[in-house]
């Protein structure tokens, strides 16, 4: 994957250039899993699986929910939360979000802590229930069950 600069890419939209009706009209009345919108890069360009996990995190939102069940508000969330992880895994290294891609595919968080993503197992850094990991469209999501409806 490129930097995603291009604009004349038939492709999703730049997520930190999108603007809040555009990003929530991208998810409403969907009928998938919004972790798999999350990473489907015909509709936002650049979120791999770790960004959408952090995100859907700092939402409160649970990685399987459909989309058509999430309020317009719980996107206004979602996409203030998917902004600031990738605002962040550019201050602490990358000149773009897709940078950087470990042996695995996965693209590296830099030094950002991991909130949830590999952390199956571990207490929620909010609460202290433990992180809980299923599989999504064939991809590793993490969530806490409790912080995330
Ligand atoms: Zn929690």
């Amino acid at each position: 994957m490129d930097a995603g600069i291009s604009k004349s890419d038939a492709g999703g939209v730049e997520p930190l250039e999108v603007e809040l009706d555009q990003f929530t009209d991208l998810f409403r009345g969907r009928k998938g899993p919004i972790k798999s919108a999350l990473l489907n890069q015909k509709l936002l360009r650049g979120v791999g699986n770790i960004y959408a996990d952090e995100s859907l995190f700092r939402a409160g939102i649970r990685p399987r929910r459909r989309c058509a069940s999430i309020s317009r508000a719980q996107l206004g969330r979602l996409f203030l939360s998917v902004r600031e992880v990738l605002t962040e895994a550019i201050a602490l290294g990358g000149s773009s979000v897709s940078d950087y891609v470990d042996a695995d595919g996965e693209e590296g968080f830099f030094q950002l802590q991991h909130r949830v993503y590999g952390r199956e197992g571990e207490p929620c850094l909010v609460c202290k229930t433990p992180i809980k990991r299923i599989v999504i469209g064939g991809r590793s999501s993490h969530f806490c069950p409790k912080c995330q409806k």
